[in-house]
């Protein structure tokens, strides 16, 4: 009798956690203006999944970035966005940014309604600059649904900005107006870095990152700067977002082989020898996994 009252008071006083735990989530997770996240809201609405970033993702936009650009030779093999003090080189919420969904370090920005993407330009380009944006565009409404279009009054946007900050945006759409940096001459020098920072900002993460990369690279550790290693932190499992298309090291998403590099010698060595396996970092434009990605987070028809 005294055991079986003993059991019928751990079950009361379990079903109260579990209730405490339920209110508590319930209260603390409805952030404003998602109500009751659940996974299967956050599959419907396509918000993207922040969290494993944690508060590295925040910071400011740093002018100590551009200097060092300058330093960067022509004819070097690293790209300027891998060069960057923001997260993975490139990835920045600004401080005070507001986000779709945040709930400390519990974080969802989203994609863009239809493909479309608002924009502004403020940044002081030159012709040819301007003319290396629109080649981005364009790529993406060729070979896309996405459209950008020239903001009119649309409340989330993206602004292309020119400061001397580096090349750097950040992931999917944050909610009202969001910056897309392009140092003027370092951020032009190929096509497929604006390509790139425009990629982010629909909603994608790295390449080399995807949580199965350690089939398909090697990341030599014993080459990377001290204290970058988190650059090369891989995503969950659960934030999927390479849609059935298999690893792909000729995406514009793709860091180069030394990237983070302290001494020049590589930091990521390709483990399987492809077609594709040497274009590791490549900036000239999407590849085929690029633009199947796209078109499948936004649900394009057959282009
Ligand atoms: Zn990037």
């Amino acid at each position: 009798m005294l055991v079986k009252l003993t059991i019928s008071s751990s079950a009361v006083m379990f079903i109260f956690y579990v209730v405490a735990v339920l209110t508590f989530s319930a209260k603390h997770l409805q952030g404003t203006p998602v109500q009751n996240v659940s996974t299967a809201f956050i599959d419907r609405q396509g918000l993207i999944d922040l969290t494993r970033f944690g508060e590295r993702i925040y910071g400011h936009p740093d002018k100590a970035a551009g200097e060092k650009l300058s330093n960067l030779e022509a004819h070097e093999m690293l790209n300027p966005e891998e060069l960057g003090p923001y997260l993975e080189g490139d990835l920045l919420i600004p401080h005070g940014q507001k986000l779709i969904y945040r709930n400390g370090v519990t974080a969802y920005s989203a994609r863009w309604p239809r493909g479309i993407v608002p924009y502004e330009i403020k940044g002081r380009f030159s012709e040819q600059e301007l003319a290396v944006i629109d080649n981005a565009f364009q790529e993406y409404h060729n070979k896309t649904c996405i459209r950008f279009k020239p903001r009119s009054n649309e409340r989330d946007y993206v602004v292309i900005t020119g400061d001397s900050t580096g090349c750097w945006g950040s992931v999917g759409r944050l909610g009202g107006k969001q910056v897309v940096n392009l140092q003027p001459v370092y951020c032009f020098r190929k096509p497929g870095t604006s390509m790139h920072e425009l990629m982010h900002a629909l909603g994608f993460v790295h390449e080399q990152n995807r949580y199965e990369r350690d089939s398909y690279i090697r990341v030599l550790r014993q080459n990377v700067k001290n204290g970058m290693l988190f650059n090369f932190d891989k995503a969950s499992p659960s934030a999927l977002y390479s849609f059935g298309v298999p690893y792909d090291y000729a995406s514009v998403m793709h860091y180069s082989k030394r990237s983070f590099s302290k001494n020049g010698q590589p930091t990521i060595e390709a483990l399987k020898q492809t077609s594709d396996s040497n274009l590791m970092g490549q900036r000239i434009g999407f590849s085929k996994g690029d633009i199947a990605k796209l078109n499948a987070m936004y649900k394009c028809k057959a282009q």
